[in-house]
């Protein structure tokens, strides 16, 4: 440490480059510093460092530590405290989760202790090196940070062990819904709505909501113990109710159910099978030999529906690519809201039929597919639909929302369609299969921009910079965090190759490189990343305009 508070004082007042030399190693007492690239200039991105406090420094319980689940409670926990121990040193910054607790790079436990990834905006005016102020920063208050995040002794330990069990809750109950007969479960008392489009917190003064009776389930979990909610089960449920009364809310924090959410987020009991995928419609978008035929055949002037593409898709044909896309990706329910449907491909009512001949309408719409989904196929769908009737047959529960609160309805639902016919013809024709696989032309991803420079860039959540490329992510609703963009930049870059034979199964690719741990991931050690599903990272190649995905 002191050698390093030499060094600053050797190079201040000089050029911003002179910097370079504090790259490397530096001892401290209680850490090891590592400066692992100092930035070229003052408006480039900020330094990357690491320190690595050993076991027996941190000393943090065994509890917080035994087993992979807790790690990674642990991991996230400990990346919060240095934000918090930090946010009064600006040049520090870590790359800390929000609601969700992800799988990140910034802390990682290894052999040789906690490692600590962040950045430090080194210190200049105009170029010219202020060394004594980084000498301040780095030798003086990051010591402070490191003691402050990651010894035991200064940490609020019941808050992180609560952080570890409420982790470890929610990953239990997920394990536990399919022996149950369940896609989801909502806990009593949830908190569902958030407070803003643009903020993720619990809404406050929110209605929390509790199962009705005859959906009412109990779960175990280990720290919590008995847990009841509502339980949504496979097959066909259907979400019905006037507007604005908490439909596409409910069905919204299900879609982040996949994901396990901090203490008094209010979705900490909210949890959903890990292979649930939003289907919505997003016109505009590409879409590389998708076999929609299932859906939608006989397009104007013949053009082919079984291996479609289109560098601009419809609201229908968006949407049926991506529910053959999940169904590639290996998606096992299908989350639907009316908000995000295309109509035409949802529904066509008696009239419709009547009107526009089968022949000349292409279309098949979801609600003839839908048992056969789940009847061949064994995909659950759950559906967000109060607009229209027509699914009421279909549904095997309908959960009504009223005033923010959940009632079921299935009894009443099943009389309706009894009582009141649709008079629809069903239009499908051939019986439904999986779509066949695609395979991925390993050349056509070019994570290079012109100059031959590698670009993989996150402009927010919803930007992915890919080489050459802008793709658009806003319709990916499932990934929420930028750090999970900049992971799947990497790996796309991954599946890159000058190959000319195409790559089978880029889904199975995808899953297989997301099982590895960062150090295998990662050249250089980054601590800005967090792992998404393989569902996004296939989501974002389907939507890479340059993508050849062939059949
Ligand atoms: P719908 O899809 O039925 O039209 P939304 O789910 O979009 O309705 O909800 C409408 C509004 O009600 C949103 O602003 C949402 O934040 C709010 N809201 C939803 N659930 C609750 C709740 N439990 N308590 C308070 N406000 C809620
Ligand atoms: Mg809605």
């Amino acid at each position: 440490m002191d050698q390093l508070a030499a060094t600053l004082e050797r190079i201040d007042g000089r050029g911003y480059k002179a910097y370079r030399d504090i790259e490397g190693r530096h001892p401290f007492p209680g850490f090891t510093l590592a400066i692992d690239k100092a930035q070229a200039d003052p408006f480039a991105a900020p330094s990357r460092a690491r320190v690595v406090v050993p076991w027996e420094v941190a000393d943090l319980p065994d509890s917080a530590v035994n087993n992979p689940v807790r790690r990674r409670a642990t991991r996230d926990y400990l990346a919060r405290a240095f934000q918090q121990a930090a946010a009064s040193v600006r040049a520090l910054q870590i790359d800390a989760g929000a609601q969700t607790v992800l799988d990140r790079s910034a802390v990682l436990l290894t052999d040789a202790g906690v490692e600590v990834r962040f950045t430090v905006a080194l210190p200049a005016r105009g170029r010219t090196i202020l060394g004594r102020q980084a000498a301040e920063i780095l030798c003086r208050h990051l010591p402070q940070v490191v003691r402050a995040a990651v010894h035991a002794e200064s940490l609020d330990l019941a808050e992180l062990e609560r952080h570890c069990a409420v982790v470890e809750d929610q990953v239990a109950l997920r394990k536990a819904l399919e022996d149950h007969g369940l896609v989801a479960f909502v806990g009593d008392g949830a908190i569902l709505p958030r407070r803003s489009g643009v903020d993720e917190r619990p809404l406050e003064a929110a209605l929390p909501l509790h199962a009705p009776e005859s959906l009412r389930v109990t779960l175990t979990a280990p720290n919590a113990g008995a847990v009841t909610g509502m339980g949504i089960r496979q097959g066909i449920t259907l979400v019905v109710g006037g507007g604005f009364h908490g439909k596409s809310t409910l069905l919204n924090a299900l879609q982040f159910g996949v994901y396990d959410h901090i203490p008094g987020d209010g979705r900490e009991q909210v949890v959903t099978t890990t292979s649930a995928v939003k289907i919505r419609a997003e016109d505009g978008r590409a879409v590389h030999q998708v076999d929609l035929s299932p859906y939608i055949r006989e397009l104007p002037f013949g053009k082919r529906t079984d291996a479609f593409t289109t560098e601009l898709a419809s609201g229908s044909t968006s949407q049926a690519a991506a529910l053959q896309e999940s169904l590639e990706a290996g998606a096992q329910v299908l989350l639907v809201d009316e908000d995000t449907s295309a109509t035409n491909f949802m529904i066509r009512d008696r009239r419709m039929q009547a009107l526009v001949a089968h022949s000349a309408e292409p279309i098949t719409p979801f609600v003839d597919r839908i048992r056969e989904l789940r009847d061949r196929l064994g995909i659950s769908t759950l559906l967000v639909m109060g607009g229209s009737g027509d699914y009421l047959d279909a549904a095997d529960t309908v959960i009504q929302m009223h005033d923010y609160a959940a009632y079921d309805v299935t009894t009443r639902a099943h009389e309706v369609a009894a009582q009141y016919h649709t008079g629809r013809q069903a239009e499908h024709q051939e019986p439904l299969t999986l779509p066949a696989g695609r395979r991925l032309k390993a050349a056509s991803l070019c994570p290079e921009n012109r100059s031959g420079k590698r670009k993989l860039q996150a402009r927010g959540r919803e930007t992915l910079l890919f080489g050459q490329e802008t793709i658009d992510l806003r319709a990916v609703e499932q990934l929420v965090d930028v750090s999970q963009t900049r992971a799947i930049g990497l790996l796309l870059a991954h599946l890159s190759g000058s190959s000319d034979a195409p790559l089978t199964d880029p889904p199975e690719r995808l899953a297989a490189l997301l099982e590895q741990p960062w150090s295998q991931l990662l050249a250089r050690p980054d601590g800005d990343l967090a792992r998404p599903r393989h569902f996004e990272a296939m989501a974002a190649l389907n939507r890479l305009r340059s993508a050849r995905l062939v059949r």
